[in-house]
């Protein structure tokens, strides 16, 4: 059993705050929110009245925020310097490469192991521990992280040095969401074409077209496996989340000079499903929506 301060207890961080507790770990928990407090000290964790008093002896400190500056403030203002130096440090919140970079640097001169660990998974996944987590730091950190993540996770994978998880992450998400955009209009051809989508699906899943949005998550209702599709497009991976990985990519792409068109126009199509038209909510894979005509934005207000 170890001490762990686990700081952001929102939709991701309940539930794997939830699953150290059930893993035997003392955890101590702090957020903003009053809610998601209250939830996690129901789920067996010790409420702690702000982030500096959760981590004052903790052997472990594992931040799941919305956003780069979000854990640039916890960190710098509540983590480095006041949780003992012995503690691994944890981000698995999503952020920018290059704030990850800045963080791990500035805990490593401060005495600090810290790792980056962006998850793959949703809240479903969160809440069954059953969470990829795409690792970045030195060996000697992940080896001190892992033991941790194995307890939220069913894969806890080393992708290299400080920010290489965060850069696998958007890597992934930033060929996840040109696919998806690939597969719907795909789909809206076929399907003006004249061909049946069950049909189409059969064939192209056994033909060189396959890829995981389509034969894992089809964007069609009542093709292939049940997917978001069938559920209205309730649930699943929000098109927002989407949006914001598709965002930090080209943030990172235009930082290194590399030549993106593709996820520079999945960019620009999510931009407007999720914002202009209002589908920021749904599951990204409602973009099909969009690309066949059949989008009805959502009232305003
Ligand atoms: P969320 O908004 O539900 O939770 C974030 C929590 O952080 C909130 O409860 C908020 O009150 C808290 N918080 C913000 N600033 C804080 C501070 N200074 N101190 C303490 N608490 C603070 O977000 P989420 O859906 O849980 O996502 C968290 C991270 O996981 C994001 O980076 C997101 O991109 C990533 N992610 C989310 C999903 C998903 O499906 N939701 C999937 C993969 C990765």
């Amino acid at each position: 059993m170890a001490r762990v301060a686990f700081i952001g207890l929102g939709n991701m961080g309940g539930g794997m705050a939830a699953n150290l507790v059930k893993a035997g770990h003392a955890v101590t928990a702090f957020d903003l929110a009053e809610a998601a407090l209250a939830k996690a000290e129901g789920n067996g964790c010790t409420r702690a009245a702000s982030a500096e008093e959760a981590v004052k002896d903790a052997q472990a400190v594992v931040t799941m925020l919305p956003a780069g500056r979000h854990v640039r403030d916890v960190y710098e203002s509540a983590v480095l310097g006041k949780a003992p130096t012995t503690a691994i440090l944890i981000d698995c919140s999503t952020i920018d490469v290059a704030t990850a970079r800045e963080e791990i640097g500035k805990a490593w001169q401060a005495g600090y192991r810290m790792v980056d660990a962006p998850v793959s998974g949703g809240i479903a996944a969160a809440d069954a521990g059953t969470l990829t987590f795409m690792v970045g730091g030195a060996d000697d950190a992940f080896e001190a992280a892992r033991p941790y993540l194995e307890k939220m996770g069913k894969a806890v994978i080393h992708a290299g040095g400080p920010g290489a998880g965060q850069a696998a992450k958007i890597c992934n998400n930033m060929l996840l969401g040109a696919s998806m955009v690939a597969t719907c209009e795909t789909f809206v051809l076929a399907q003006k074409l004249g061909l049946d989508p069950q049909t189409f699906f059969d064939i192209a899943s056994k033909a060189s077209g396959q890829c995981w949005s389509m034969t894992s998550y089809c964007p069609v209702p009542g093709v292939g496996p049940e997917t978001p599709a069938d559920r209205d497009y309730q649930g699943g991976f929000a098109a927002a989340l989407m949006l914001k990985d598709l965002r930090l990519a080209m943030e990172a792409a235009q930082s290194v000079d590399s030549y993106t068109p593709m996820g520079a126009a999945a960019e620009e199509l999510y931009t407007r499903f999720a914002e202009a038209l209002g589908g920021g909510t749904k599951d990204f894979s409602a973009i099909i929506r969009m690309i066949d005509d059949s989008w009805q934005a959502p009232p305003a207000g």
